[in-house]
């Protein structure tokens, strides 16, 4: 009988969102006329801009006519239209990539797991906790060994490195998922000085940049002095632009950084990641990269921000209501998530009851994220403003 991967065995049960739909589904059945509003799936609700339909909408028109018709993409890499759509807007915020640096995807997820195949799986991993579960997962499923760095309500949820660990492989998300915090420039700078030192690779995911509004805080790791030779980016349009049904992504991949081979000497990381993606990927559909691109055209970008601006809204309404109650938080001014100690001393589980028993409201418990996640609780900015407003009434009545 074929013989299964045993590091499967080594997972976490994949328990967070089951145990939380179990829970909803039991309380729903219970209550069946009550209203529960949903605060916990860090999924976008409001639709695609008007632009970047109307750009699917052509492109499929012209996979309909003989003359316009597209197969594979020859390249494996995405149309050229669309990398350098992605380097013009790095651009557009200070940051200089070549288009031949970039490769689309199908997300970030995909890209975030699947970049692991690059690394031997004798490389240590450094992941911050709490974290976005498939860095860790994916490590996991790839037989290497998983360290964390922790971010605690002491370092505002924003883990440093220390020289415990000499990781090959580095997982940093900012704004992060699900703590809501951002990395200053000074920050990564420390972590990039610590990649270069350890000789180890930084896989930087930005899924979240486009909701900083504040100027000093930077977008891309791409920025920061010496990331060229540490650092891939790894981001998406699913929170940018609404995409997580649409589903595209991109990877920034520098021509400088080099990994190690076997015998000791260097080979360009980029030739690798396009040797994995040209063996087991297809490329992304033209009506979708051709949407994609128009997210980066003036009025894309018009649009895409009114959207994210309409979250932000969402997410200034939370961030008063914990104001208000005196309960600290990080993230909601940088970022779509708010991160908010449980009241009361209880722990993430607890309080998950407390708010759909009491409130009615559903979010992330945090211990979800990690072990420094429990006593924490996340909650998104992406539902609709009146549900928002709504669930923040019922919290301060909870609460008050
Ligand atoms: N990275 C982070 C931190 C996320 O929170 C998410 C989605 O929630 C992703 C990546 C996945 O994005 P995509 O939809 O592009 O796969």
């Amino acid at each position: 009988m074929a013989l299964m991967n045993k590091a499967f065995l080594d997972l976490k049960k994949n328990y967070l969102f089951i145990e939380i739909g179990k829970r909803v589904k039991e309380y729903i059945a219970a209550h069946p006329d009550n209203k529960i509003i949903r605060m916990g799936i860090g999924d976008v609700t409001q639709p695609l801009a008007k632009v970047v339909v109307d750009a699917m909408k052509k492109a499929a028109d012209e996979m309909g006519v003989k003359e316009t018709f597209r197969g594979y993409e020859d390249s494996g890499m995405g149309y050229d239209f669309l990398r350098e759509a992605v380097a013009g807007y790095y651009k557009s915020f200070g940051v200089e990539v070549s288009p031949d640096e970039i490769l689309i995807s199908d997300g970030a997820k995909s890209d975030c797991g699947n970049i692991g195949d690059i690394f031997d799986a004798s490389n240590d991993v450094l992941v911050t906790d709490p974290a976005y579960p498939v860095y860790v997962d994916s490590n996991i499923m790839g037989g290497r060994k998983v360290y964390y760095a922790n971010s605690t309500e002491e370092n505002g949820f924003a883990a440093m490195p220390d020289d415990s660990v000499k990781p090959g492989i580095i997982y940093l998300c900012s704004p992060n998922n699900p703590t809501g915090s951002v990395y200053t420039k000074e920050q990564l700078k420390v972590w990039v000085d610590y990649a270069i030192k350890n000789k180890s690779i930084i896989i930087f995911d930005a899924a979240y940049e486009a909701f900083i509004s504040d100027p000093a805080l930077p977008r891309s790791i791409m920025g920061i002095e010496g990331a060229r030779k540490c650092a891939i980016e790894i981001c998406s349009l699913s929170k940018t632009a609404g995409f997580t049904g649409t589903r595209c992504g991109y990877t920034v991949v520098p021509k400088e950084l080099m990994i190690e081979t076997p015998d000791g000497e260097e080979m360009s990381f980029m030739q690798l990641w396009c040797r994995r993606q040209g063996s087991k990927f297809n490329g992304v559909s033209y009506p979708v990269q051709r949407a994609a691109e128009a997210v980066f055209t003036p009025e894309g970008i018009k649009q895409t921000r009114e959207t994210i601006a309409y979250y932000m809204r969402n997410a200034k309404v939370i961030a008063d209501t914990f104001d208000g109650l005196g309960i600290k938080y990080t993230g909601g001014t940088n970022s779509p998530y708010i991160w908010f100690k449980c009241p009361d001393g209880q722990d993430s589980w607890t309080f998950f009851d407390r708010l759909l028993n009491e409130a009615e409201v559903v979010g992330t418990p945090g211990a979800g994220f990690g072990k420094n996640g429990d006593g924490w609780f996340r909650l998104t900015a992406f539902g609709t403003y009146e549900n928002t407003v709504e669930a923040m009434e019922r919290v301060k009545k909870l609460l008050k």
